[in-house]
């Protein structure tokens, strides 16, 4: 039988902000274990949390960068649980009231897998802000509680069931993970656990309204383990329908070493959390101005900005798409586009040539000595015909290696183009005379000896003559 598959994503992301949620320790990764710690994340009696100001402004943000309501009445509650990577014995969270409602992110283009998506736009339940819990490792046989993460602030986005495919999903991770990172709200870096996402995942016929049973899926580390996670349950739970099964909801982990989920417990052991709203914490209101001045300081999304690209800079969709691939590497092309002469060739060189070394040497764009407007200067050197697109490219390796400007690299160096007709014609009486058994060819009719002595008058000139030029001058001395 066909299959339709429906994909709903609960996805945690830490929010970027000076100290922890309720305290004043440090929000950091990395540092030694348990030393971003006090009695109020610790859960000792007696204490009182105090809101964290600038991640509920950062949550709200997060609200309104993807068209959610915000409340104007929404407060805290305790989710209980017993476990050790939480002291308190229970979560400070939201529940029925949560700060942004109702959203939705936009997908589109072209999915993980190369086929085209459909342009539709992925609701959002809501997004609640709660505290992250401490970090356990298990390591033989003993297992170490680092509380440095526990009450960092920590966004829940939850989706509605609107997706249907693993590039779907991949496609609104990416989304997500984008408007988090533009916003400045979080960094989004899953390899230091600042993204987490729980899938939940059903099979019905096709043609069928009611959803099938749901299968919640844990321990997705990366967005490409979502996305396999997604096609292996999508064949799992085909093959237990086909063969006349039948599938229960449960909550399953995935192992991305073997490329299989595994059973972590039924619906029968599913928690009570017993919510309530906290007794220590105010209600947080906001009004309808409140919220209108937050709007007024949102950045420009990446849709928004590659559509601004393409329009003002003539770029293509593809290259937009390279240079919004992330936040720093945007403004930097922004900048530099904007005193270019020819904005087309800053993205080129920056797909082509910048992206390459960065890759290679592993720093980010703000690490690269090469400023925007040095890189826009090359590239109208380039335009302007004053060097060749043969020296540009060692003038940029040079620039690259030492953050020189390319004006003084030409300069010094003495690399400008040679444009003056008397210079070259001396090259190509040189070219000339040095190769007979060319001109005789050329003599007797082979037009592609031309291109033989335009590498030799390039080679003379050490690549600074004007090609163009260099064209005419031997035209008219061969045909002399
Ligand atoms: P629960 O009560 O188990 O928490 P929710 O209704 O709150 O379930 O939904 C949790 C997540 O599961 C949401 O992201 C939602 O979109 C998704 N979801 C709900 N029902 C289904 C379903 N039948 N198939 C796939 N995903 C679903
Ligand atoms: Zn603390
Ligand atoms: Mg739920």
């Amino acid at each position: 039988m066909k299959y339709e598959a429906v994909i709903g994503l609960e996805t945690h992301v830490q929010v970027r902000s000076a100290s922890k949620m309720f305290c004043g320790c440090a929000n950091e990764f990395g540092a030694e274990p348990n030393t971003n710690v006090c009695p109020v994340c610790m859960g000792y009696p007696g204490v009182l949390p105090v809101p964290n100001q600038e991640a509920i402004l950062k949550t709200v943000k997060a609200g309104l960068l993807t068209n959610c309501r915000i409340a104007k009445f929404s407060k805290f509650d305790r989710k209980s649980y017993f476990y050790p990577d939480m002291p308190k014995n229970y979560q400070i969270s939201q529940y029925d009231l949560p700060f942004c409602e109702a959203g939705y992110i936009h997908i589109g283009g072209t999915g993980f897998s190369g086929e085209p998506l459909p342009e539709k736009d992925i609701r959002l339940t809501r997004i609640h802000l709660e505290e992250d819990v401490a970090k356990l490792t298990h390591f033989g046989g003993v297992s170490g509680v680092d509380y440095n993460r526990a009450g960092v602030p920590l966004m829940e986005v939850v989706s509605e069931p609107d997706m249907r495919s693993a590039d779907e999903a991949y496609a609104y991770l990416t989304g997500l993970k984008e408007i988090m990172q533009y916003g400045g709200i979080g960094d989004c870096d899953m390899e230091k656990g600042q993204m987490r996402c729980d899938v939940n995942i059903s099979l019905r016929p096709v043609g069928q309204k009611e959803f099938g049973v749901k299968i919640e899926l844990k321990n997705l580390n990366s967005f490409r383990a979502v996305h396999r996670a997604i096609d292996y349950e999508i064949w799992r739970q085909a093959e237990i329908l086909d063969n006349g099964g039948s599938l229960r909801q449960e909550t399953r982990g995935w192992n991305d070493d073997q490329g299989e989920s595994y059973l972590m417990r039924t619906k029968e052991s599913a928690h009570d959390y017993r919510y309530f709203p906290d007794p220590d914490l105010m209600p947080v209101t906001f009004t309808d101005e409140d919220i209108e001045k937050i709007r007024a300081t949102l950045p420009e999304l990446p849709d928004a900005m590659r559509r601004r690209f393409v329009e003002t800079y003539a770029i293509s969709e593809y290259d937009a798409q390279v240079m919004t691939g992330d936040r720093n590497l945007a403004a930097w092309f922004d900048e530099a586009a904007k005193s270019a002469k020819t904005p087309k060739l800053v993205a080129n060189w920056i797909s082509s040539e910048l992206l390459r070394l960065l890759g290679e040497d592993k720093i980010a764009i703000n690490e690269c000595k090469i400023t925007p407007a040095q890189l826009a200067e090359l590239t109208n050197l380039i335009s302007s015909g004053a060097i060749s697109g043969k020296i540009g490219k060692d003038v940029f390796a040079e620039m690259y290696e030492t953050g020189k400007s390319p004006a003084d690299i030409v300069k010094e160096k003495g690399l400008s183009q040679v444009s003056d007709a008397g210079a070259i014609a001396q090259f190509v009486r040189q070219a000339i005379a040095e190769n007979a058994k060319q001109v005789a060819e050329y003599k007797a009719g082979n037009p592609k000896v031309l291109q033989y002595f335009v590498g030799q008058v390039m080679k003379l000139s050490k690549g600074k003559a004007n090609p163009q030029l260099v064209v005419g001058e031997l035209k008219k001395a061969l045909d002399a």
